[in-house]
Order: C-alpha cells, then structure tokens, then sequence
C-alpha cells in the first residue's frame, strides 16, 4: 500500500493557509487568479482524497468496490491536475497569457492527462475487485514522466521571461523547482513512502504566502496594481506590444490630505476607489492594450494608447459629492493628470513616470485645465530642473555662486545702513543665473541648506576682510529659506560658522521670508528664539506677498519687517493699495518693529515712503545689488 496518512498535516496547512491568508488581507486574493485558486483547491482535495482511499484500502470490503473505484479515480484526476494547474499558473505568471502555441498546446494534452489518463494506464488494470488490492501498473513511470514534462515547461517559461519575473518570483520557481525533483527522487527511490502530498501542499502553501505577504503586487484598497505590480506590468505589456501611439498617464486626486481631513479618511478611501474603478473599466475596456496601478497614496498611473488616455480621462466621473460627516456639507472632488507620449525606444519606466509627473506638477493648481502633456515647454522647464539639480553641487565645490550686496538706506539720510546678501550663479560658460530659477529647485531637493550656509560664510569672509582692512562695515543680511528651519541644528552652524571668522553676531541679520511662518511655527519660533538668544537681528521678508495671518504676527520674534515690493507697483494710481500700506506699516510700528520697504524704484515712490516715515528703503532707486568688491570701493569712495 503505498497511500500514507498525510490529510492531518499538510492539507490543514494548506487550508489554514489559505483562510489566514484570505482572512488578513481579502483584497489580495486578487493576486490568486483561476490558475492559484484551482491549485490551491486540488492541493485540499488530494490531500482529503488521498486520506479516504487510505481509509477504503484498508477496509478492503469487496461491497464498497465501486466507492473505493470513484475515490481513486478522483484522487487520481487531482493528482494530475495539480502539475497542470501549477503549470498553468507560473505559465501564467511569467506573462505569457495564450499567445504561446507550443505551450498551450503543452497544457492541453495535461489537461487531457489529467482528465483521463492514468484510468487506462492504472485504474482498470490495477485494482482488485475481490480483494481491493492496488498494485502499480505503469503509474509510477508515467507520474514521473508528467511530472517531469510538468517541471521542463515551467523551467523554459520560466527562463523565458526571466527579466519580467523579479527576484522573488524567480527564487520561488527555482525552490518549487526543487521541491518537484526532490520529489521525484524520493519516489523513485522510495516508491512505498511517498511524501507527495505532504510536498504538494508545502509548495502551495508557501507559493500562498509569498503572494499574500511578501511579493504583494496588488494595493489592499483599491485592488490596482500597486507600484511593483504596475512597473511589472508595464515591463510585460512592453516585451509583448508594440508601444507607438502609447502614452504614460499619472493622475492624482485634488488636494487629497484636505479631503480626508476635511471629510474623514472613510470618505477619502471612497474617493480612490471610484478613481480606481473608473480607471480600470477604461482599462478592461483596452482590453490587453492597457495597464494601470495605484503608484502612491493618492496618485494613479496608466500606460495606455494615447486615445484612450485621453478617452479614460474625460470618462473619469468624481461627480459624486463626498459629504462631510459632521456639517453634512458637499465637498467636490476633482483630480489633474499629466500626460506623457512615449518616444521611440522609450523602454525606462521611471524616466516615463517622472515625464508625466512633472506635466502633472506643472497643471496642479491650474484652474483652467486639469490636463497637462509634457510637451517642449513642460520639458525646457524639466530639463532645466535637472541640469540645476545635476550641476548644482559642484557649482558651490568651484565657487560659481557669487555673492551680491545691494545697500540698504536711512530713508531720511540715504546713507547706507546695511546691505542684503543675494546670491547669483556664475556659470561655467560665464552666464548669470538669477536665483528665481535654480532656488526653488534646490528648495525641493533639500539642497537649499548647503547653499544658505555657503552664503553666509561668504558674508562673513568679506566683512571679515574689511574689517581687517580697517573698512567702516554695515550689517548684512542673509537670506534663509524655510527649508532650513527643519534641518536639524542649524543655528548651531550659523552660530560656528560667524564664531570661526570672529564676526560680531549684531552684524548678521537673517531674513526669513513671510510665508515660511505661515507653517511649522512651533519650529520657527523655537529657532527665531535661539538666534535672537545670539545677539542676531530677525527680519520677517517679502511681507505682504503671502496671505499671512496677521494675528501669528504678534507672536513672532522678529525684529524688523521687510514690505514687499509687491505694494509699491502701481502705487501711485490705487487708493486702496496706499491705504493697505500705511496700514501695515502703522501696525509694525505699533509692535515696535522696524521697517525696510523693499522694491523702491521711482523718486515718487521714495517720496511716498518719507512720508510715511519707514526707517529704511531698499531698491534700484538707490543701488542694484552688485558684487561686494564695487560695494566696497563704492564705500571707500563716498
Ligand atoms: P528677496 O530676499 O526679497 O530679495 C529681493 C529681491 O528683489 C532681489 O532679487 C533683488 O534683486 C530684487 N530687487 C531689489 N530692489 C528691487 C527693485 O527696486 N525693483 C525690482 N524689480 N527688484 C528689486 P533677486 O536677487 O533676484 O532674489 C530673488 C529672491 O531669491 C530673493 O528675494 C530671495 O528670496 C531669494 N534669494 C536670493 N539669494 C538667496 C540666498 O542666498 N538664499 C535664499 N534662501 N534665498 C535667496
Ligand atoms: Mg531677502
Ligand atoms: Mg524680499
């Protein structure tokens, strides 16, 4: 008898497996498709089936021959289908999906096998009806065989789309693989004891596992693609389509963390999944010309044809009003898509992602359109991002950043009272790059800090140098983003960096601009409080051109506002532009703050700030910031 007991452990393995599995995570059942759930079946199956036969066997009752006949042929079809319906599915998961024609061919005559075959080889020859004694006829063999065919056609499916596969799917074919041999030698070796079962179910239950906990491919919530599915799939659907016309669409959810602030996260979750739905009836609607993936929190992407980008655009519908739980108030929901046309020879799928990312940066926040291509503007600007990105580090290593000074003046006096450190980038072929156009890149990419510290040290070496010289210096302020006010112990680095050219701190002033104090302020009141704790003049800049909340003004340990050159324009010609003014700067006197307006360009618009008695003027009226050697000289001449 060459049946073993084997149902009490390894088919509740698997079971238990499967209902763990199903139990923690129901939307990643979505990973198991026909194939999986029809191997997951057979390996419970054989497991019960191989256990009754066992149980018939041994009862040998020549009444119950036909019961004993059917079990055994059950057991027998199952035995065979689970090779086929392992087969059928790593076949599956290696991306071929019926093109195939030697393969399909291959899983056809299993099917049969399965079906049919060993009845004839084994069943009619080899069961007693007197006795219900089983003897192998040419059983044996032919397992082996099939299992063999079985393990060959995985293996060269496998090898064929090793690329597609990634790391983990890979290591698990190989150790199924060698599960499967190991099997087959131990049959052979030692056909009375066969572990079949026992082996069968390990390989399922651990191909469930990885599929439900470590090579997860599907997001929970929406059941897309996640990222890895998504980058997979794409690499799939490129080795077998044809990608001309294709384009990569990313699409993101209008202000996402408000909505879910707003109307609660259960809202916001069912926001993504209309989204998602939406996005994969396009896709099902491409048929296998299309695939799409939830990518990030609330960011989706599609790699389509082109037309149906589009068409799955505008057929997108949010219409449906999320309400808030508490107010009970509609809240509309609107997304933005960017879109990028692949390239001839386009293959880097990140490259295209991040195409379509920027597109979609680019019209975030855009009224008028919620669709943007990356087209040749969209791709000036990226390419200008990178190129600064790319160049900026060994920019500061071969000093092409200069220091500008631009005087600041007593309004009444016009004598030169301080000056502002701006920084320009002289490039490599001798051209200035104004800092509108890389400071906002090196805001995003953190390295805004390095820069900041870089000019203050600069500041410090030339009043150093002057002071040395025996120079009359005035203060000199330093711009610091709001970037900076995160990066851990900052105000120790200030503090060093003037220390170590012995500067007196009351001659550096750090200018903040006034839209950083709109967020983070614990923080920036915490460091604002520090460098004050270190004889450092605070100037609040650009105030104006945000929309501060007047009332954290009172709160802030700032020592001097900087007006926005923003109210000067037009100055002249709007009343309501003067009476704004003269307020806020009525309001900074009144909290004893000191006053620079900024932007002053015209003798009338001097005229407009004598009379409005601001302490301190800065503009092209005066000076244009200049490098420090003609501030200097300009110094000692006057
Ligand atoms: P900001 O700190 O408000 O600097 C004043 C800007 O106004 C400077 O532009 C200056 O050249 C310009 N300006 C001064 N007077 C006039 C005038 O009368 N008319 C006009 N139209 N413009 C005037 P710039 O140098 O291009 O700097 C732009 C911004 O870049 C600065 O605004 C500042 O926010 C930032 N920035 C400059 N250097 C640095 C730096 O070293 N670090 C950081 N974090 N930001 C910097
Ligand atoms: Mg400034
Ligand atoms: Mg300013």
């Amino acid at each position: 008898m060459q049946f073993s007991y084997q149902f009490d452990v390894a088919g509740i393995m698997v079971i238990f497996t499967s209902l763990i599995c199903a139990w923690i995570r129901p939307k990643l059942m979505k990973n198991f498709g026909f194939s999986l759930k029809l191997l997951i079946c057979c390996a419970i199956a054989y497991n019960i089936l191989d256990s009754l036969t066992v149980i018939l066997l041994k009862i040998a009752n020549p009444r119950s021959y036909y019961i004993t006949y059917i079990a055994l042929l059950a057991y027998f079809c199952v035995l065979y289908l689970i090779p086929y319906s392992a087969t059928r599915y790593f076949y599956e998961l290696c991306g071929e999906d019926g093109k195939h024609k030697i393969m399909n061919a291959g899983l056809g005559i299993m099917l049969v096998f399965a079906t049919f075959g060993n009845i004839f080889f084994d069943m009619f020859f080899s069961l007693d009806k007197n006795t219900l004694d089983y003897e192998h006829g040419f059983g044996v063999p032919i397992t082996f065989i099939y299992y063999l065919i079985c393990s060959i056609m995985v293996g060269i499916c496998a090898f064929r789309h090793k690329r597609y596969l990634g790391n983990i799917r890979r290591r698990l074919l190989f150790t199924v693989f060698l599960i499967t041999v190991f099997n087959l030698l131990y049959q052979a070796f030692l056909p009375e004891q066969s572990l079949t079962g026992l082996i069968i179910a390990l390989a399922v239950a651990m191909t469930i596992v990885v599929f439900c906990f470590i090579d997860v491919t599907v997001d929970e919530l929406t059941g897309l693609n996640n990222k890895v599915g998504f980058v997979r799939s794409c690499d799939e659907l490129m080795h077998k389509q044809d990608m001309s016309g294709y384009a990569m669409v990313k699409i993101q959810v209008y202000h996402m963390q408000e909505l879910n602030e707003r109307t609660g996260m259960e809202n916001g979750d069912r926001v993504l999944m209309l989204l998602a739905e939406s996005i994969q009836k396009c896709v099902d609607s491409a048929r296998h010309k299309a695939v799409c993936g939830r990518i990030g929190g609330d960011t989706f992407a599609i790699l389509t044809e082109e037309e149906i980008s589009i068409q799955t655009i505008k057929n997108m519908d949010l219409s449906e009003a999320i309400s808030n739980p508490l107010t009970g108030m509609d809240y509309a929901v609107s997304f933005y898509a960017g879109i990028y046309r692949l390239e001839d020879g386009d293959k880097d799928i990140d490259k295209m992602l991040d195409h379509a990312g920027y597109a979609l940066k680019w019209v975030s926040g855009n009224f008028k359109t919620n669709v943007a291509f990356y087209d040749a503007d969209i791709r000036l600007e990226d390419e200008h991002r990178k190129s600064v990105e790319q160049r900026v580090r060994g920019a500061i290593l071969d000093k092409e950043f200069k220091v500008y000074l631009q005087p600041v003046c007593d309004t009444m006096s016009r004598q030169r009272v301080s000056a502002e450190a701006l920084v320009r980038w002289i490039d490599s072929k001798n051209q200035m790059i104004n800092p509108g156009d890389f400071i906002p890149i090196l805001e995003k990419n953190g390295f805004i800090t390095e820069l900041d510290l870089y000019v203050l040290e600069e500041v410090c070496r030339i009043l150093r140098e002057w002071i040395n010289q025996g120079m009359e210096v005035v203060p000199v302020s330093v711009n610091f983003s709001r970037v900076d006010v995160d990066h851990h112990g900052i105000v120790e680095e200030i503090v060093r960096i003037v220390d170590k050219y012995n500067i007196d701190h009351s001659l550096i002033k750090i200018e903040l601009t006034e839209s950083a104090f709109n967020d983070n302020m614990e923080n920036i009141i915490k460091m604002l409080n520090q460098l004050r704790s270190h004889g450092f003049i605070i100037m609040m800049d650009d105030f104006g051109s945000g929309y501060s909340n007047l009332n954290m003004f009172k709160d802030m340990p700032v020592d001097i506002v900087k007006i926005d050159m923003y109210f000067l324009r037009n100055i002249e010609n709007s009343e309501k532009g003067m009476i704004v003014l003269e307020s806020v700067v009525q309001m900074a006197k009144r909290l004893g703050l000191k006053i620079v307006v900024e932007g002053v360009e015209t003798q009338e618009q001097y005229d407009y700030i004598r009379k409005l008695h601001c302490e301190m003027i800065q503009g092209f009226y005066f000076a244009k910031p200049m490098p420090s050697e003609i501030f200097s000289d300009q110094v000692n001449a006057g």
